[in-house]
């Protein structure tokens, strides 16, 4: 009989025992939320890291190489603070690909270990760490064997990344129309916290309704005339309001509605299922379709879904795309030199931003708006025609 292949999960180098471990992970948007209450309800300790900041931007600038991308000095910066907190296991997302991703754990793991810091990292490779996988790294760590803390964990964690995505969408529609500035977002702010506040099933079942309702409750001035946004580009820092300068909000309160292409659940969704039961076009899919004639294949990161979304942003009376990239990635550069091409072609105004620990917020903001009014002006020429 054929020997069942051995998945290598972990890079186990000091027994912790399950009752000793404290697990950490790095911040990216708000996965804090739905992380804890799996974890927790799998009967372990955590520790989460402050939310990105300057000083953890200058701790991972100090201890990475010059070269290497945004993400990761953020990320590296996350471990140590959660490590000097009494963090032992690290949580680490991995991905294969033609970029530095594919080497962020090993460079980590050697930094930290360098810095002289003991601990276990426990690596999920997202694009084969399908439910299986996923399920053999949290025993690992947790040693959990009880299946209702399973079941409870991951329906309770999932509810709240498609809760907090809700959020998120009606926050995006709501913000730019609002009459009263400021309701949106405490609406959002709201529901942030009772999503992650709530430790009960019955609860999470209905909490996406509750969110609507309480969003419809918000004077909006319909007829406004709102532009669209596409936001695309690079995973963290889509997801990262740190990195990217809180640009939805700043978009919001210009008056636009914004569209980030990358929503954490439908991602997770499409990653953790097993395709058979997904029964959509995901993202990538839908990326590689629209961008085919600009890209033949993807070559990592989040190439091919700059193009894809532009081009659909495009074909789908979209006002507007604006890219965002950390500084250095390589899969964003092969983007940003198709983009002006496809700008043209499918006439589609793009901006591309590229972040790194030098971008001033003065210069940003100044270019967002003069991308926002000449989106603007497009419109009512468009309308008068
Ligand atoms: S996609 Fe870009 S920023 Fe992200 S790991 Fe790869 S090279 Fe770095």
């Amino acid at each position: 009989m054929k020997k069942p292949k051995q998945i290598d999960l972990t890079q186990l180098e000091d027994k912790i025992a399950a009752k000793d471990r404290i697990i950490a992970w790095p911040r990216m948007g708000r996965i804090d939320i739905p992380l804890k209450a799996l974890i927790s309800n799998l009967g372990s300790k955590y520790i989460i890291p402050p939310q990105n900041n300057n000083e953890a931007l200058e701790l991972g600038v100090k201890n990475s190489m010059e070269g290497i991308c945004l993400p990761y000095k953020l990320n590296l910066a996350n471990y140590i603070m959660a490590l000097e907190s009494g963090a032992n296991t690290l949580m680490m997302f991995q991905a294969p690909g033609s970029c530095r991703l594919g080497n962020y754990t090993k460079m980590a793991q050697k930094t930290l270990k360098e810095m002289g810091y003991k601990f276990d990292m426990v690596i999920f490779d997202m694009y084969k760490s399908k439910m299986k996988q996923t399920l053999q790294a949290f025993w690992h760590v947790t040693r959990c064997i009880n299946p209702w803390k399973y079941y409870k964990g991951f329906s309770i964690g999932f509810a709240k990344f498609f809760a907090i995505d809700t959020a998120e969408r009606l926050l995006f529609y709501t913000r730019p129309r609002e009459i009263h500035r400021g309701d949106a977002e405490e609406c959002y702010n709201k529901w942030l916290e009772k999503v992650d506040e709530t430790n009960s099933l019955w609860e999470m079942r209905n909490i996406k309704k509750k969110i609507k309702e309480d969003f419809e409750k918000i004077g909006v001035n319909k007829g406004r005339e709102v532009p669209k946004v596409y936001l695309t580009g690079e995973f963290f820092v889509l997801l990262d309001p740190y990195t990217n300068q809180n640009i939805e909000k700043e978009l919001g309160e210009m008056g636009v509605e914004v569209e980030r292409q990358i929503m954490f659940s439908d991602w997770l969704e499409h990653v953790l299922k097993p395709s058979l039961f997904y029964g959509k076009e995901s993202h990538r899919e839908r990326s590689v379709r629209y961008a085919s004639d600009y890209m033949k294949r993807a070559i990592g990161g989040e190439c091919i879904e700059t193009i894809g979304d532009c081009v659909y942003a495009a074909k789908h009376g979209i006002d507007g795309v604006i890219h965002l990239s950390p500084f250095s990635c390589m899969p964003e550069i092969v983007a940003q030199n198709i983009l002006p091409k496809l700008s043209k072609a499918e006439n589609l105004p793009i901006l591309s931003l590229v972040l790194d620990e030098q971008t001033g917020k003065a210069g940003y903001i100044t270019r967002i708006e003069a991308f926002v009014d000449l989106i603007k002006r497009k419109k009512m020429k468009q309308q008068k025609v």
